[in-house]
């Protein structure tokens, strides 16, 4: 297993061949741990969604696309999570945060690659790979998605 870091909550994974804790949601994480989630786009009327859907959330036509979406966000914002949920095996306390994709697209996501505590609303992150025990005994693990801050920020 090749680790890249040491993270809260999981472990940052990088071109591991792990089963995926779901299906269709990503694509990778490639060498550098790099992911892209996936969702749909509407032909109709153009509204992006995540994760991947059968019908639009807006006009509720059926002429949908798989979208990569691009892999940097934005933090709208975030709890820590102290005690972990049944069926959680991983480490706590983690950040739990609501990020906006392009196109105003929130999804619900690990935050990584930082203390749980540091983050910010507004800060630029980017998709990654997690790992995340799928038992008590961390004797199996799955590939998860994450975002960690950009390595694209200038400053
Ligand atoms: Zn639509």
């Amino acid at each position: 297993m090749s680790e890249v870091a040491s993270v809260p909550g999981g472990k940052a994974s990088a071109g591991e061949a792990l089963p995926p804790i779901q299906e269709g949601v990503f694509v990778g994480p490639d060498a550098e741990g790099t992911l892209a989630l996936i969702g749909s786009g509407c032909a109709d009327c153009g509204q992006m969604m995540f994760p991947i859907r059968a019908r639009c959330v807006k006009c509720f036509g059926g002429a949908l696309n798989n979208h990569r979406f691009d892999r940097q966000g934005r933090v709208v914002t975030f709890t820590v999570i102290r005690q972990a949920p049944p069926g959680f095996f991983g480490s706590v306390p983690y950040a739990l945060g609501m990020v906006e994709l392009e196109a105003g697209v929130q999804v619900l996501t690990h935050l990584v690659g930082k203390p749980p505590e540091s983050w910010k609303a507004g800060d630029i992150v980017e998709s990654c790979g997690m790992s995340l025990p799928l038992d008590p005994r961390a004797e199996r693990y799955g590939q998860a998605f994450a975002f960690r801050p950009s390595s694209e920020i200038q400053q």
